[in-house]
């Protein structure tokens, strides 16, 4: 297996952290404050516990200050939308996280649409969306912000490339779309609806999946030099261990594409290091500073 065929998502967010801290750290100099992220869990979830760790390591890490809610299951949707109340009027935070899946009891839209828009760091407020969609400045959704960033990596214009995502989900599927509509792909979205879902995939240039079934995706699903990024994060047990696959059979489909992500480290890191990249450009604006150029974060 050749190694330029892999889509390093541990080293490529590696990079984008340390310029992250280095354009805080001059952003801390011009401010006099330090941005902070405050990260909301619900309950015991043991992959969410995962994700919250390594996100709260991480913003220290880049020198922010990570404020951490935990609460139990048992809390009220009224509870925890008098929280993100109290963090959207706090001036020490300037990103707002709250960990997904909620239990079922809380109506988790109701919850994203109670974050200030401003602090929406993970993108999914109704306000960020529709000016991701209308093509105007927003904070983006991580995972496909990091995905788009490796995709332009690779390749900067995607005009006359066909994107295929498969997924339609508001944090992954939706946005990626539109992110690669920005970057002039012709994209499809499939689903769980979608009929003969293979033929469609081996028309694609850039394949994107993001279902949670893992390695659905095989090799004769694949157009031959396809670029490949597998958003999915599936836990199974092979050969009497715990191992985490993607939506993708990584070791089949190797051989016919010209570049791919693995999992784990391809769009997990990513995805931490783009929720930092939001909290340092959120802050600027809500310090009252001019974002400066952070085109060199991207090369
Ligand atoms: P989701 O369950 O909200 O959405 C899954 C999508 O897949 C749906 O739109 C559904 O229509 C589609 N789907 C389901 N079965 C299908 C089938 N048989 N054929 C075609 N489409 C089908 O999930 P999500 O939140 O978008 O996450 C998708 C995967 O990505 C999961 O494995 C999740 O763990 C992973 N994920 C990873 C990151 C990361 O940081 N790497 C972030 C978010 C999600």
């Amino acid at each position: 297996m050749s190694d330029n065929k892999v889509i390093d998502g541990k080293l490529i967010s590696e990079e984008i952290r340390k310029k992250v801290k280095i354009f805080g750290d001059e952003l801390k100099k011009k401010s006099g404050k330090t941005p902070g992220l405050a990260v909301v869990l619900v309950g015991e979830n043991p992959a969410s516990r995962v994700y919250v760790k390594n996100k709260i390591e991480k913003t220290k890490e880049v020198g922010f200050k990570s404020i951490e809610h935990r609460l139990d299951k048992s809390v009220t949707e009224k509870e925890l939308l008098e929280l993100v109340r109290k963090l959207n009027k706090d001036e020490n935070i300037q990103g707002i996280l709250v960990q997904l899946p909620l239990p079922d009891h809380i109506d988790s839209d109701k919850i994203l649409d109670s974050i200030e828009p401003e602090k929406d760091v993970d993108g999914f407020h109704a306000q960020n969306v529709g000016k991701l969609w209308s093509g105007l400045n927003s904070l983006v959704p991580c995972t496909p912000l990091g995905c788009s960033i490796m995709i332009k990596k690779i390749v900067n214009d995607l005009s006359g490339k066909h994107a295929v995502i498969i997924g339609r989900s508001n944090i992954v599927g939706k946005p990626m779309a539109a992110l690669l509509l920005g970057m002039n792909a012709t994209v499809t979205i499939c689903h769980s609806r979608t009929k003969d879902l293979k033929a469609v995939c081996n028309e694609a240039d850039i394949l994107v999946a993001a279902v949670g079934i893992p390695e659905m995706v095989k090799s004769n699903w694949i157009k031959k030099d396809a670029i490949i990024i597998d958003v999915g994060i599936n836990r199974i047990e092979r050969e009497g261990k715990n191992i985490l696959v993607g939506d993708v059979d990584y070791d089949d489909c190797f051989e016919v594409c010209s570049m791919i992500t693995p999992v784990p480290g391809g769009v997990g890191p990513m995805t931490i290091a783009c929720l930092l990249l939001n909290t340092l450009l959120t802050s600027y604006s809500q310090y009252n500073l001019e974002t400066p150029d952070l085109s060199s974060i991207f090369k």
